[in-house]
């Protein structure tokens, strides 16, 4: 497919010359009640608008549209529940009845465009149909994670002062039962705020949750009383808010990404067809995340069903109840398109390839990975094991979609393993130095990219004008520059390789390195599964590497083995990187969605209070990592 053009280069350069044409274009593909005056405002610099003065609604587009239409009878949201052992498919008609009737629910219970509403809901369907009932109506959800604990959770009711929060009595993670709904309690105890009802989706997984009289409510019986077989969509501006998602900054306070409505709706549905290739009859989107990320928003639910495709909303781990449980699921729907985490990669390489092997997984058409740097050995990994085209890309909460990918849907490039391609079109990226003077091809700097951001990026920091300009636009004065936060080098070919945030680089003896290479090296010894580096101080050369390592599950840790992996390090990037210890561990402090959390490393090597601990996907994980701390500290003799 190329869309209309002959190559990456034409589409990009139109998409920077000429905005209106290119995205222009694009929006034409879906509906809108009323034309757009204006393809681009960027009179009010930098809260850019799109589609300015069109109206539209995003729960027509990515339902009413298929539903009334031709799909009528085809899938639209696979659920598959491996935590509960159960599978539900959604025909678009079905989906447009049960959004309809929670639209209802919501109308009775006096909700009204711009109202707020939070769910804080595990992965089941009935939390996608809140989010497009939501939508349908004007109302703008905000999705806080179902593992985020009750502090995290009450922080964000309180940004958003929602008037309902939905939820379920219980979730369920590798087996184990999550009592959601006392966390909800105790989380709306702590907050300020109150909300006016608390609408909770029982399973049957707890059967003694507790309930409030008076406040909270019951999903079904809501819907036998308050439902509605049909809801009109409300008719809004383009540039009306869809949703809040927050995300973490260098300060404790979360910021609320703030999405519209018609710029995202259009950068979505071209993404799916420029970018993940995807076609309307033909392809099956499993995107691994949870609606609680913004990859969930944007590819579990919104980008698939624009498009009309069949989307997999899956429940569990990949590896509960075992280590095969993704390639199943996978074979079952012939799954086309995957989007999942580098992390998971790696946490399933170090499982025997039969799980995979054993499965007729030709249907697979592409694998797209983000989140995190692709190291080059789980790359080779992937590409050989699963025998399909592996994609890394590059973006942000704050895009709502990829900054920097391969766009196969108009031109497929030559990989290169570890780089995420080419700048997607709309973005201008470039490479600047601290005060934001660009940099030549070949060296490191600070990536950003010029005004206007295309379509579906952040309108603001919901309620805070002045952090979103602060953070993102005015780290270099002047120079109307928005700032990723990361550290990047464009090469000779135009291809960019993402080094890390800026703020995990390390200096070691006046040298600039990335965590990133580092840890590149680690995982390339056989023995490594998935590593973390961070710097910490040494008496003379300023800062030392020292490096945490998962082994794979047919390897022992032993002296020798740290040795040479450390050797290995020595040998790939030159001995000023070679880790001044190294320190087997059973597993990393990571976030519930798969980041390392290197904060943490350095809080417990350094002693410091770890403050906010709410992300951690597994409190266990300080423990192994404090004990390799003190082995550590001992070798590096300051015990
Ligand atoms: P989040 O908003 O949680 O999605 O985090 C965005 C950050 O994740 C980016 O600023 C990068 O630091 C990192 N990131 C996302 N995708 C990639 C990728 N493909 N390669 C390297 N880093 C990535």
């Amino acid at each position: 497919m190329n869309m209309g053009y002959k190559s990456y280069e034409e589409a990009y350069r139109l998409s920077l010359e000429n905005p209106e044409e290119f995205w222009g274009k694009e929006a034409e593909k879906l509906h809108w009640y009323k034309k757009w005056d204006k393809v681009l405002d960027d009179s009010n610099y930098p809260f850019f608008r799109w589609f300015v003065g069109g109206k539209t609604n995003l729960c027509y587009n990515a339902v009413d549209r298929h539903a009334l239409g031709a799909k009528r009878g085809t899938a639209a949201i696979i659920w598959e529940s491996p935590e509960t052992g159960q599978s539900r498919v959604y025909t678009y008609y079905h989906l447009y009845k049960e959004v309809n009737k929670f639209a209802g629910v919501l109308k009775n219970l006096g909700i009204q465009k711009g109202d707020r509403i939070v769910i804080y809901m595990p992965m089941v369907p009935e939390a996608a149909i809140a989010m497009l009932a939501c939508v349908r109506i004007g109302a703008i959800h905000s999705i806080v994670f179902a593992g985020f604990s009750r502090e995290a959770l009450a922080d964000r009711i309180d940004d958003a002062k929602p008037k309902l929060l939905l939820t379920c009595e219980a979730g369920s993670r590798g087996g184990k039962i999550i009592k959601l709904k006392n966390i909800v309690d105790d989380a709306l105890e702590i907050a300020r705020e109150r909300v006016e009802h608390v609408i909770i989706l029982n399973r049957g997984l707890d059967p003694d949750f507790p309930k409030k009289e008076g406040r909270d409510l019951d999903w079904m019986e809501l819907l036998e009383t308050k439902g509605m077989n049909y809801v009109e969509p409300e008719v809004l501006e383009s540039t009306d808010p869809s949703y809040i998602l927050y995300t973490s900054g260098t300060t404790g306070k979360p910021k609320g990404v703030l999405r519209d409505t018609g710029g995202y709706m259009v950068a979505l549905h071209a993404s799916m067809e420029q970018i993940y290739d995807c076609q309307t009859d033909r392809d099956v989107y499993f995107s691994t995340s949870d609606i609680g990320w913004v990859v969930g928003h944007s590819y579990i639910v919104y980008g698939p069903l624009l498009l009309g495709i069949p989307t997999i909303l899956y429940e569990g781990t990949p590896v509960y109840p075992d280590q095969g449980v993704w390639w199943r699921t996978m074979e079952k729907y012939g799954v086309t398109c995957v989007f999942s985490a580098p992390t998971a990669l790696r946490i399933l390489k170090k499982f025997p390839e039969k799980w995979i092997k054993d499965r007729d997984l030709s249907s697979l058409r592409y694998f797209f990975l983000a989140g995190e740097p692709l190291d080059k050995p789980t790359y080779y990994w992937a590409t050989k094991t699963l025998g399909t085209k592996v994609i890394d890309h590059y973006w942000q909460t704050e895009s709502g979609w990829p900054i920097l990918s391969n766009m196969p849907g108009i031109e497929f490039l030559p990989i290169k393993p570890g780089s995420p391609t080419k700048p997607v079109v709309g973005y201008d990226l470039l490479i600047v130095d601290e005060r934001g003077e660009e940099l030549p091809r070949g060296q490191k700097g600070i990536l950003v990219s010029r005004a206007p951001l295309p379509p579906g990026n952040l309108m603001t920091i919901y309620g805070d004008d002045e952090r979103y300009k602060k953070t993102y636009w005015e780290v270099f004065p002047g120079k109307k520059l928005y700032n990723t936060g990361d550290y990047a080098i464009e090469d000779e070919d135009g291809y960019f390789w993402v080094l890390g945030r800026a703020d995990e680089v390390i200096k070691i003896a006046g040298h600039r390195l990335g965590t990133r290479e580092i840890e590149e090296a680690v995982s390339s010894h056989p023995a490594v599964a998935e590593t973390s580096c961070i710097g910490v101080e040494d008496e003379i050369k300023g800062t030392v590497v020292i490096a945490f390592v998962v082994l794979k599950e047919s390897y022992k840790p032993s002296e020798d083995l740290k040795k040479e992996i450390a050797q290995t390090v020595r040998d790939k990037i030159g001995p000023i990187a070679k880790p001044k210890a190294v320190e087997m561990v059973k597993m990393l402090p990571k976030t519930r969605s798969g980041k390392i959390m290197r904060r943490i490393l350095k809080g417990v090597y350094e002693g410091k209070k770890l403050g906010d601990l709410s992300t951690i996907e597994d409190g266990a994980s300080i423990d192994e990592v404090s004990a390799a701390i003190e082995l550590m500290k001992e070798e590096l003799g300051k015990k």
